[in-house]
């Protein structure tokens, strides 16, 4: 693997040049402190609000700056991607912002309710095969056919450094922070988000955090090389998936810039997303309360600290909200 390779392809630079990029699509979110956990814990923790996006999730970020990125040539011949999950959502409803096309391969396992939101923000949304592979796999040869851009959810320089921009935002409102809790999936919100923190100052503690539930980058790690996992049923759905067995870039940036990374159970993820609806009048996601979860369950330290978390996405069911409840 050539560590080099993230180097020279994210630099702060390439940060700031993603924050103004994308600052005609995605608007700055509020830095929260809960004043809740304060008087639970002592200590100030602040709460970054990603679930305040129009597409409910911090995806924008990413889509936005890859696809803002593109050639002329590239932008008119459109883009492709293979998520069903808030990346996919973040790919359409930028391509339409932009006039772009923009083609979501899914598999035929996928649900209605999905594919019918794929289609309110105007992708074309092909059905095919029966796995994510399938459809991955109906992306690329999209790519080779019709010219098509494949957009990747986190292994790509653009995405990491959108991602980033949400670094930069927590910078200016709370300098003084010392700890950042980030949920991983991929690893792009945390590969871009520790990348800025941890060149803003080398001594900040940066925390990772997956659910127990096939926490895939998590036993990459272990393994020191990136490992396939057999995906279980969670909360944190969004964490769910591989990163990638060619991975070039999260895996290094976690590995080098994760200073601890904790797990959270299934009861941890609800208590946090009850907290949330609770004392914050909040509803969000599974993966979006991994964060809240380490904190309230005390697996990370931070008394007299000043923490950060990022609440990632609100995509979930009402259903689901009401069983926590
Ligand atoms: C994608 C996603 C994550 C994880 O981001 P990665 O870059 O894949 O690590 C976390 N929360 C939500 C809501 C997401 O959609």
């Amino acid at each position: 693997m050539n560590i080099l390779k993230y180097e020279n392809a994210i630099t702060l630079k390439h940060v700031w040049e993603a924050k103004k990029r994308i600052s005609s699509i995605v608007s700055k979110t509020p830095l929260m402190q809960s004043s809740a956990l304060q008087e639970k814990l002592s200590t100030s923790t602040y709460l970054k609000l990603e679930n305040y996006h129009e597409i409910g999730a911090f995806k924008i970020r990413g889509a936005a700056n890859k696809l803002l990125s593109l050639s002329k040539e590239e932008k008119s011949r459109g883009v492709t991607t293979f998520s069903t999950g808030n990346h996919g959502l973040a790919v359409a409803y930028v391509a339409k912002t932009l006039n772009m096309r923009a083609v979501i391969c899914v598999s035929k396992r996928v649900p209605k309710a999905k594919i019918d939101r794929l289609h309110r923000l105007g992708a074309e949304v092909v059905i095919i095969g029966n796995s994510q592979d399938d459809a991955a796999k109906h992306s690329y040869f999209l790519e080779q056919s019709e010219g098509l851009t494949v957009v990747k959810p986190f292994d790509d320089p653009h995405v990491i450094t959108g991602q980033g921009t949400i670094g930069l935002e927590i910078l200016e409102d709370l300098p003084e922070i010392d700890t950042a809790i980030i949920p991983v999936s991929g690893g792009g919100l945390f590969a871009g988000i520790a990348y800025v923190l941890k060149q803003n100052n080398p001594q900040m503690n940066i925390i990772a955090v997956s659910m127990e539930r096939s926490p895939v980058m998590y036993e990459s790690l272990r393994a020191n090389r990136p490992v396939q996992l057999d995906e279980q049923d969670t909360l944190a759905d969004s964490l769910l998936g591989g990163i990638g067995l060619d991975n070039e870039y999260t895996f290094p940036m976690v590995k080098k810039y994760a200073d601890n990374f904790v797990l959270v159970s299934e009861e941890e993820i609800a208590s946090g997303m009850k907290f949330l609806a609770e004392e914050h009048r909040m509803i969000v996601e599974g993966a979006a309360a991994t964060g809240l979860a380490a904190i309230l369950s005390e697996k990370v330290p931070i008394r007299n600290k000043t923490v950060a978390t990022i609440v990632t996405g609100n995509n979930v069911d009402i259903e689901t909200i009401k069983r926590i409840l």
